[in-house]
């Protein structure tokens, strides 16, 4: 389910986060002024670098069972690259720069120690190949050859229709005449299905609806459930990243909702928090929101969820998970920290599988086991803000009311 539609194949770049530079800042303003007085905070600040060190070495280890030894050459890297980033004389540029080859030495130690100690299965490996939009060949993806236009070719939109007050649709254009007739009806049952899932107060803030299926593929024919790897829904931000579009798949075999309110509570995750009103980005205003846009360049507001969600989640992996291009190994050492796979994939996936999580997470069962670690946490970040909680108990009522029971899906 991935944000938008793709425009372009994206490399990630190595970002520094603006809150890393802060807290250097202070940092070295309050050794200046001790230096001066005496040599006994210099230790302090030896002990809180050791300290910082520590921290990002447990974290980017996640589940892997290492030896002393190992765990020194992890901690060296780290060493090297915290002492690059909380180094205030370097430009922005410089230490970019300097900090991709040694997070690609990090992420390649890490991948090596992950194959080696690891069990892999084929059902974790799809999931994760779905995730990052491979969805052609594997050893395409794995060569690195993939295109996010191969991606995109997979969605084929029907028509586009605005959403009136959050309760009917209009139609606006037709973007395929022959399939905006043949879909018609489904078109007006999917939006009064939406309507037995999310409130009117959630509605109200998506502006566009534009169903769209996808090309039949060969194990399709004949099934009567979803197919792995089928898109189940998108959203996108258009219009000064102001207006939403919710994109839903009428191609899904669904008939008792419990696909599509999953992925409705999914999207809807992203919509809380891709929203302009939690970002201050000029950037692409005229442009639709790229797939998985790097954290730095979506410039989230101080007080929005997903800044709160990062700093208490990502501060010390989202360069590892950036750098592991399939995500896969990066997934398996950091399973217990994940609700899903498909969350392992990018930041903005794990919110709003996290948010899908919270809302219907334990009418699924989803999370039976003891084993989920910071998933559980992650879901539990939800109920620190009153709206969402009531929102979440908006979408449980209207589920029992429908006879409604959510599934995790993998599309
Ligand atoms: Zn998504």
């Amino acid at each position: 389910m991935p944000i938008s539609t793709p425009n372009k194949n994206k490399l990630y770049g190595w970002v520094l986060l603006s809150s890393v530079l802060c807290i250097a800042a202070l940092f070295y303003g309050g050794v200046l002024k001790n230096n001066a007085r005496r040599e006994e905070p210099q230790k302090s600040l030896e002990a809180a670098r050791s300290a910082e060190v520590a921290e990002m070495t447990k974290k980017v280890v996640g589940n892997l069972p290492l030896s002393a030894e190992e765990n020194k050459k992890v901690s060296d890297l780290v060493e090297q690259i915290l002492s690059l980033k909380n180094n205030p004389s370097l430009g922005k540029d410089e230490r970019d720069k300097l900090l991709g080859p040694l997070n690609i030495e990090l992420d390649e130690l890490l991948n090596q120690y992950t194959l080696a100690k690891m069990p892999q299965t084929e059902s974790n490996l799809l999931a994760i190949k779905i995730a990052k939009g491979a969805m052609k060949d594997y050893k395409t993806a794995h060569s690195g050859k993939i295109t996010s236009d191969e991606y995109a070719i997979s969605m084929i939109g029907i028509s586009s229709y605005k959403i009136v007050d959050g309760v009917r649709i209009e139609k606006i254009a037709d973007r395929n005449k022959d399939l905006a007739v043949e879909f018609e009806k489904e078109i007006n049952k999917a939006w009064e299905n939406i309507k037995k899932i999310l409130p009117l107060s959630a509605l109200k803030k998506i502006t566009y609806f534009e169903p769209f299926v996808e090309p039949k593929r060969e194990k399709e024919e004949g099934t009567e459930t979803p197919v792995a790897g089928q898109t189940g829904g998108f959203i996108n931000f258009v219009g000064g990243q102001a207006e939403s579009i919710l994109g839903i798949n009428l191609r899904l075999r669904d008939p008792d909702l419990s696909v599509l309110s999953y992925v409705l509570c999914h999207e809807y995750g992203h919509v809380i928090s891709l929203n302009s009103s939690q970002r201050d980005s000029k950037i692409g205003e005229d442009q639709t929101l790229e797939y998985q846009t790097p954290y730095e360049q979506m410039q989230f507001k101080e007080n929005s969820y997903m800044k709160k969600f990062y700093d208490r989640f990502y501060k010390y992996v989202y360069d590892d998970q950036c750098a592991d291009k399939e995500g896969y190994l990066f997934y398996l050492r950091h399973q217990s920290e994940f609700v899903s796979v498909y969350a392992a994939s990018h930041y903005d996936d794990d919110f709003a599988e996290s948010f899908a999580f919270f809302v219907v997470g334990e009418e699924a069962g989803f999370l039976t086991g003891e084993d989920r670690g910071n998933g559980r946490e992650k879901i539990k970040f939800f109920e620190q803000f009153q709206e969402l909680v009531e929102l979440r108990d908006q979408i449980r009522a209207l589920l029992q009311k429908n006879d409604i029971h959510p599934v995790r899906s993998t599309v």
